[in-house]
């Protein structure tokens, strides 16, 4: 039984999962970024002890997955654009302390990217991309079950290729970033630049957009064809360079992945015409809203089991 931990911007999930994936237990508290590391670990480590309790279980280890960067290695937090104040924080030693047990951290991106190699729609895949595309673009490249670092380790960053140059500019301070274009707050920048007023009500998310778009209207349907044309092309791109056996899609915007496939198909047979790119079968993530969580526990297995 492997004790999980996801941390997220705005939330911290942990729970506990057995050896083929399923949870068990689980909880979950506001991340509250201003309260500090300490402040969240403290509160972590009670979600944690409780769940194996509820479960009557004693962990044999912990599994984190955590909004990156962060250093897989050493098991402590980088820079984290949605963490301030948090960098040099170290779950994998805090964590691993308090349960007297071995710990292992990832990217949220590669941990769900791992769950869904392992134990969903990627299994069996020897090439595996795993894109997530939701209020950010992430993703992670898994050969042979293995996640793919780059330089010292690092997680190479996909959802920040550029697709566009003269697009807009990103959070990260370069133009025209894939997630820039194909996230779900660009469809909501999309529509409140173009759009009319009366178009925009102030609960606009992507997930209304989506919704007016099968309703017929004029502007979200216009919203989803750019959407599907900037998600589209990024995937291409990942067909051309790696040209893997599966690209496996979740994330929020995925749960509308019927406006978007026909046009995905189509741009990567139009783009990708010198890679076999019939081979690359795009599929839908499996694991649901608790792949953060599953995924956790499958970092434990990927750094300690056979
Ligand atoms: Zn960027």
């Amino acid at each position: 039984m492997i004790g999980a931990v996801d941390i997220g911007g705005t939330k911290i999930a942990a729970g506990v999962v057995d050896e083929n994936g399923r949870i068990l237990s689980k909880a979950e508290c506001a991340t509250d970024v201003p309260r500090g590391f300490a402040d969240a670990m403290r509160r972590t480590t009670e979600m944690l002890a409780q769940c194996a309790g509820q479960s009557r279980v004693s962990l044999h280890g912990i599994g984190i997955g955590c909004t990156g960067p962060v250093d897989p290695e050493t098991g402590s937090l980088g820079n984290v654009n949605l963490l301030p104040g948090w960098e040099g924080g170290n779950p994998v030693e805090k964590l691993s302390t308090e349960f007297g047990v071995p710990a292992a951290m990832e990217n949220d991106a590669d941990a769900a990217g791992l769950a869904e190699a392992v134990w969903g729609a990627g299994r069996g895949k020897a090439r595996l991309v795993y894109v997530t595309i939701s209020t950010g673009i992430g993703a992670s490249v898994i050969l042979e079950g293995k996640v793919y670092r780059g330089a010292g380790g690092c997680h190479p960053e996909i959802g920040h290729h550029v697709v566009e140059p003269s697009g807009p500019l990103c959070s990260c301070g370069a133009r025209g970033c894939w997630e820039a274009l194909a996230s779900g707050p660009s469809m909501v920048d999309w529509i409140r630049t173009n759009a009319p007023e009366s178009c925009w009500s102030p609960d606009l998310s992507a997930k209304v957009i989506c919704a007016q778009a099968r309703e017929g209207e004029e502007w979200a349907r216009r919203a989803v064809e750019r959407e599907a044309y900037y998600l589209a092309v990024g995937l291409a791109n990942l067909v051309s360079v790696f040209t893997p056996d599966a690209i496996v899609l979740g994330g929020g915007i995925m749960k509308s992945a019927s406006l978007f496939l026909d046009r995905i198909h189509e741009v990567i047979r139009e783009n990708c015409r010198l890679v076999p790119f019939e081979r690359v079968e795009i599929s839908l993530a499996s694991l649901g809203p608790d792949v953060g969580l599953i995924g956790a526990a499958q970092v434990w297995h990927h750094h300690f089991a056979a």
